[in-house]
């Protein structure tokens, strides 16, 4: 049976799965991390309740702790779009639940919110931010997110994102992103 040391994951991130009282990676997990952690790009379709968030978070979370560095100003190291709010708010929750031993800075952008908080927040520059496409969008077009530095993007549920009309947002956002990336695409259907 595979164990998430199996996959070679960082004990930093082992001790948090312990604690979290995870125990064996679902399928999902053992098929995508080991590819992941080589920086591939992957297509994946999984249901919500597969395991699909900790499969992008972990490998995510490890390359960070690899190359650990401050994000700059105005910049995101990894870039999670989904579809939701409340979407948005537990993939952040996951990534920090699965950081809590090395606390990476994580970061939520979504549209119904006032913009101040988010404009300070970007100034800062995050190492994970996750966001909705309309309201990401907002910040990259005022100059105050900067995607030129971005190592990752990952488009979750991403069948529901093109549902809502989320197409031309994406579009503008991946075509600021570097061309040498991470490109991760689940989708359920
Ligand atoms: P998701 O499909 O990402 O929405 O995850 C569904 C639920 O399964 C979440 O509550 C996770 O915390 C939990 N989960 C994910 N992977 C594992 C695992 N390997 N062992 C135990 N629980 C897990």
């Amino acid at each position: 049976m595979t164990t998430f040391s199996d996959l070679g994951l960082n004990e930093i991130l082992l001790r948090a799965l312990a604690r979290e009282g995870y125990e064996i990676p679902t399928p999902v997990q053992a098929q995508s991390i080991p590819a992941l952690l080589q920086g591939r790009d992957l297509l994946g379709v999984a249901q919500t309740g597969t395991g699909k968030t900790a499969a992008f978070a972990l490998p995510i979370l490890h390359r960070l702790l690899e190359d650990r560095r401050r994000p700059a100003p105005h910049t995101a190291r990894a870039l999670i779009l989904a579809p939701t709010r409340e979407l948005a708010t537990q993939i952040a929750d996951s990534f920090r639940a699965y950081g809590q031993f090395f606390r990476p800075s994580v970061g939520v952008i979504v549209g119904g919110v006032s913009h101040r908080p988010q404009i300070d927040m970007l100034a800062r520059g995050l190492d994970v931010l996750v966001a909705t496409p309309g309201r990401l969008l907002d910040h990259v077009g005022s100059g105050r997110l900067k995607l030129a530095a971005t190592e990752a993007l990952v488009l979750d549920e991403a069948d529901h994102m093109l549902d809502l009309g989320f197409i031309v947002p994406i579009r503008q956002i991946v075509a600021k992103l570097p061309k040498r990336r991470q490109t991760l695409l689940f989708s359920a259907t």
